[in-house]
């Protein structure tokens, strides 16, 4: 059983992402190909904002996203410490400094009670992360960012494209949704790609001009910018997925609803989906005790695991804060384990993964 299924994604989608690849290597506009607005326009959609700016990687939007927002060295960046090391990656690439606010212990997601207290006149941005494909408290972070002089708000959101919050989507939430088509993630590419939300015109021009080296026309250099687009392949590719994708977020939360009923009663915690929003289930991730054993468990039984995270941020060599301490986000590092998740789950497979998780259980 693979963790995450992406050769029968293929095979249901075989006919259109090959065509679509195929009208790429005749027209061979392989960087800015008509693709790549194309895409831009249907995301845009999707998620209900004004601009969507297709960029080289998850990584890249979020770099970009702060790059826009003019980030200074010295500037601080709030975020959580419970999250994939690019959230943070970027902030420090800019000599900027991240401040880590701990997690609720049941949605592993930024706590907003715990948000103003870490707000400083030097707080230049906040960093709320949808972990796992659930929107993170985003109407009670937005709010807070308002009423302390508008401090801009970037929800990374890799994890979570096409999740839901209150009939709003995922991306579209506050001035900055940024998400990753990293092959794993609930809409994937073949490599890498990522795109920047916002209904903000100046920052979307801003973006647009960072994302080929800050170029307002071209060799006019009007800022500092990378080398950050999307080939127009990989755009293909992410057009093609999007033939099926509203069925895939369906199937996911499906899944993910089955499995949390069914490990109801188990010596485990359940990840807590809030009732105002859905979880795409990125990761399909619940708590244990006795971590390792369980995983070892698993793995003799044939069911793949992964950990996201074993380790927060300020406990990782390159970003150690040694003096700071978040207990939920350090408790939470010790106790997740990621079950196989696909929206081409089987409902026999997901048996398979709950008998073996309630053996494994068992035994320890
Ligand atoms: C995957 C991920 C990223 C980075 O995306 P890439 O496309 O791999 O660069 C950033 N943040 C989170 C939370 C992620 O899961």
């Amino acid at each position: 059983m693979p963790f995450i299924d992406l050769k029968s994604q293929y095979a249901a989608l075989k006919s259109d992402i090959d065509a679509r690849i195929q009208k790429v290597l005749d027209h061979g506009q392989y960087i800015m190909g008509p693709e790549v607005k194309e895409l831009e326009q249907r995301l845009a959609a999707h998620v209900g904002v004004k601009h969507c700016v297709t960029v080289a990687s998850g990584t890249e939007a979020l770099l970009i996203a702060l790059l826009a927002l003019d980030l200074k060295p010295g500037d601080e960046v709030i975020t959580t410490p419970f999250t994939f090391a690019a959230t943070v990656e970027v902030i420090a690439l800019l000599g900027a400094v991240p401040v880590y606010v701990d997690i609720e212990p049941d949605s592993c997601n930024l706590d907003a009670r715990l948000l103003e207290a870490a707000i400083t006149p030097r707080t230049r941005a906040i960093m709320p992360v949808s972990l796992y494909g659930q929107v993170a408290d985003m109407d009670e972070i937005n709010a807070i960012a308002a009423r302390h002089g508008h401090i801009p708000v970037i929800e990374d959101a890799a994890q979570s494209f096409g999740a839901s919050y209150k009939g709003r989507k995922s991306c579209g939430l506050s001035t900055w949704g940024a998400t990753s088509f990293f092959p794993s993630k609930p809409l994937g590419c073949y490599g890498d790609g990522g795109a920047l939300f916002t209904d903000d015109d100046a920052l979307a021009q801003a973006a647009r001009e960072i994302r080929v080296h800050g170029q307002s026309q071209r060799y006019t250099h009007t800022r500092v910018g990378v080398g950050g687009r999307m080939d127009t392949l990989q755009c293909a590719v992410v057009l093609g997925k999007l033939e099926r994708f509203d069925w895939e977020i369906a199937q996911r939360l499906k899944i993910g609803a089955r499995y949390q009923q069914q490990l109801e009663g188990l010596p485990l915690q359940r990840l807590a989906v809030r009732a105002d929003r859905d979880c795409v289930w990125a990761q399909f991730t619940v708590m244990v005790e006795n971590r390792a054993a369980v995983q070892q468990a698993l793995n003799e039984a044939g069911i793949p695991t992964a950990i996201h995270y074993p380790k927060p941020l300020h406990r990782q060599p390159a970003y150690a804060r040694p003096e700071l301490s978040f207990p939920h986000a350090e408790a939470a590092a010790e106790r997740v384990i990621s079950l196989p998740m696909s929206a081409d789950l089987s409902e026999a497979q997901q048996d398979q993964v709950i008998a073996a998780l309630r053996r494994a259980l068992a035994e320890r």
